[in-house]
């Protein structure tokens, strides 16, 4: 084998040792997860709303992110449960770019993993101690989700990832709602497969070890856009692809059907202004429909402290680093309009 070995890093049993969930913080995770169980199952009327920026590239940003979030939360709790972006790692259409805070916890310098997972655990769990929130990161590393599975309150498996086998057979054994992405050509039967093979039982390997899973009933999907060969758009969070997907979910018969719209990649063409609007036709197909009102269980928006991106390395404080985002103020006119929906 020609890979150079650098550095064991630290176990996932290790890494929480130096940064324990501690009891007091517990019982918080814990209410987030009955809250988000219920609305999966139809038991809060609640829009979710997963939000935040494309990568969490650095603490301090991030946290001065999720410290306004909190006051926005307050201000819609009887309509909207939030769950922030926190997400640490990031698949690459080609291989080359940014890949998130794991590889790379400080984005101008060389990748050290080993202080990446460090980097990772620690953000997860000061989010949650200094802002109460527990929050949603991509799995893009099944393995390494143990690193973090006492503090996370939803993982997506991104559309890179949502064909393979490890990460659907991790989903099966995960007890948080995973939402699984239409792939990148847009395919919405490659997402059902994924949906159907994760909320299944299952004996793999694992981490080393034979594993087995009791099935995720809250595995989901979520809509994102195609990409065309021509290096075109589609988006798909219309009325019609949302009935589309309700009469294919019906066919394979899967549990607690729902699917979160994402407003920005494909969906968007990635001009992150148009979020607002897309949420907006998205609320407009729910009060057209009910089966569809049902389904719709809410979004997944690209927001950060300032609008738009910059190169990995840029200077400007709470602007995202690859896919371009929200900033502050529009974040807030958008979350106001979801939480006036009727
Ligand atoms: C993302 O959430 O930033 C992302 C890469 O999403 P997708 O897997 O849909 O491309
Ligand atoms: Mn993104």
């Amino acid at each position: 084998m020609d890979l150079e070995f650098e550095r064991k890093l630290t176990i996932p049993r290790e890494t929480k040792a130096l940064y324990p969930l501690t009891a007091e913080l517990a019982p918080i995770v814990e209410a987030r997860a009955a809250t988000l169980r219920a609305i999966f199952e139809g038991r809060d009327p609640r829009w979710l709303l997963v939000i935040g920026p494309c990568s969490a590239d650095r603490a301090d940003s991030v946290l001065a992110y999720l410290y306004r979030l909190r006051e926005l939360q307050e201000r819609v709790r009887e309509q909207i449960f939030i769950v922030p972006r926190v997400f640490s790692n990031k698949p690459r259409t080609s291989g080359d770019g940014y890949m998130g805070l794991v590889h790379q916890p400080d984005a101008s310098a060389r990748p050290d993993p080993f202080k990446g997972i460090i980097a990772v655990r620690s953000l997860h769990l000061r989010a949650l101690r200094e802002t109460g929130f527990t929050c949603a990161d991509e799995m893009l590393y099944p393995e390494n989700h143990r690193y973090l599975d006492d503090l996370l309150a939803y993982v997506t498996v991104g559309a890179r990832s949502v064909e393979d086998q490890q990460h659907r057979l991790t989903a099966s054994g995960l007890g948080i709602p995973v939402g699984m992405k239409n792939p990148t050509h847009g395919d919405l039967r490659v997402m059902l497969n994924a949906i159907h093979a994760a909320q299944g039982r299952h004996s793999f390997i694992y981490r080393g070890w034979a594993v087995h899973s009791l099935g995720n009933p809250l595995a989901h999907a979520v809509l994102r856009g195609r990409q065309t060969e021509e290096g075109g758009t589609v988006p798909n969070y219309r009325y019609e692809d949302l009935c589309r997907l309700a009469a294919l979910y019906q066919s394979v018969g899967a549990q607690n059907p729902a699917v979160l719209i994402d407003t920005n990649h494909a969906n968007s063409g990635k001009d992150p202004f148009r979020q607002p609007e897309i949420l907006r036709d998205v609320l407009e197909s729910c009060r057209r429909d009910r089966a569809i009102a049902k389904l719709v269980k809410g979004f997944f928006v690209e927001s950060y402290l300032e609008d738009g991106c910059q190169s990995p390395g840029g200077k400007v404080f709470g602007q995202s680093i690859t896919d371009p985002c929200l900033g502050w103020e529009k974040t807030e006119r958008l979350v106001f309009d979801l939480a006036e929906y009727r």
